[in-house]
């Protein structure tokens, strides 16, 4: 492990309030870690973007984009991308060592950019990459890490970072602020956070730097990629219309009727856990804290009652519908729309509803 180069002690200068120590206060900047893979840049770092630019306006500092690739067009063409979703700026390191994701090179490159621009924020995807790469980074650099967040804001008295995230078992909310190294790491899920516009009218400046590491010191080789054949399994995650299901669909063989509603409105079909748990569907459409965070356009939820576990993977969803007998149900809190009533009549009556309608619509237009 490298020397610890962000650690210094904070003098506390008040009740809530901490002076940072001087020499912390020469990292400036947010970033963001912009993850790809084949070719194809995940997601998540547009939407990081989209969160670091409201970051970087309220401490008014810049913002910036890290790519870590191979020599070649697309890797720059990632820079560019970055500037398109809102950065500044972008650092980049190019080799071939580079061309897939391993670790040790990762973390190398990004701690080496890191101990050299001193950033005060990084910014990365709870993904299997972005997971990976933090723990690492922050433990490589002794500085702390916050992950999965569901919110990211600046505490100005401190400057520094609050980070908001669920705790004991989801039913809390804790606000988690490292006031006492830099940077100030946080991974965010995919769909946590909003895309943000692609403004084609934005550039910015590229700040190259070399990668201080070669192939004989790396542990592990990519010997074969081996591509996910899985191509069907669930895209909850980016879904614009997902009908999700729960334990009040009493029975597996009742769990049809989300099927056949999802089917007529070419929607994703969710779950709580309960119903994961029973073996109804896979886990990959378990919607929630332990499962997936969503964002559609339009999220039905039958059955299901709305605990803080389920609802913190779907309430930023633009509009749902809550069908649930019990009009006391938790879900009508946050529904935009609520039908109190028994699922197993109201479903089919959807189906068939929109169904009819959709067709009309075809035959108009
Ligand atoms: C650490 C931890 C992590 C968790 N992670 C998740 C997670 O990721 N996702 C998740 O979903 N849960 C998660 N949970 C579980 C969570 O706390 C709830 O238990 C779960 O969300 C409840 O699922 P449900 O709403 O389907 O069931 P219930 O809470 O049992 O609600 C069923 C609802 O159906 C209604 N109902 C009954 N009959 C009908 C009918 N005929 N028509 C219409 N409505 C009817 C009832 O009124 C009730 O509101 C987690 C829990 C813990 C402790």
């Amino acid at each position: 492990m490298s020397e610890p180069k962000t650690t210094a002690p904070v003098k506390k200068a008040g009740r809530g309030k901490y002076e940072l120590d001087e020499r912390l206060k020469s990292y400036k900047g947010v970033w963001v870690f912009i993850e790809h893979e084949r070719g194809d840049v995940h997601p998540v770092s547009w939407e990081l973007l989209g969160e670091g630019r409201k970051l970087a306006d309220q401490l008014g500092v810049t913002l910036s984009g890290v790519v870590l690739g191979p020599q070649d067009l697309a890797t720059r063409r990632f820079c560019e991308e970055a500037f398109f979703h809102g950065a500044d700026s972008c650092y980049l390191i190019e080799d071939p060592i580079l061309s897939a994701y391993r670790n040790q090179p990762f973390t190398k490159g990004l701690t080496d950019l890191v101990n050299t621009y001193q950033p005060e924020i990084l910014l990365l995807g709870a993904t299997a990459q972005g997971r990976d790469l933090a723990g690492s980074v922050a433990t490589t650099l002794q500085t702390g890490l916050t992950a999965d967040c569901t919110d990211l804001t600046i505490d100005m008295e401190n400057r520094s970072m609050a980070a908001s995230r669920p705790t004991f078992g989801g039913s809390l909310l804790c606000t988690i602020l490292t006031l006492n190294y830099r940077p100030q790491m946080a991974t965010v899920r995919p769909r946590v956070m909003a895309m943000p516009d692609r403004d084609l009218s934005r550039s910015g400046t590229i700040t190259p730097h070399p990668l201080t590491m070669i192939e004989t010191d790396i542990l592990t080789k990519v010997l074969e990629y081996i591509p996910d054949n899985q191509q069907d399994k669930p895209q909850l995650a980016f879904a614009d219309i997902i009908v999700a299901g729960g334990r009040g669909m009493k029975k597996a063989e009742n769990f049809q009727l989300i099927w056949d509603l999802a089917l007529v409105l070419g929607a994703e079909v969710g779950a709580s856990r309960p119903v994961v748990q029973a073996n109804w569907v896979e886990l990959e459409r378990q919607v929630g804290q332990s499962g997936k965070t969503v964002r559609p356009k339009l999220y039905i939820a039958a059955g299901i009652s709305g605990a803080v576990q389920h609802r913190v993977g779907m309430e930023d969803s633009d509009v749902i519908i809550a069908i649930n007998s019990d009009h006391n149900a938790p879900i009508f809190e946050f529904a935009t729309y609520g039908i109190v009533g028994n699922a197993m009549t109201i479903l089919p009556a959807l189906t068939a509803a929109f169904k009819q309608q959709l067709a009309v619509s075809r035959m108009a237009g």
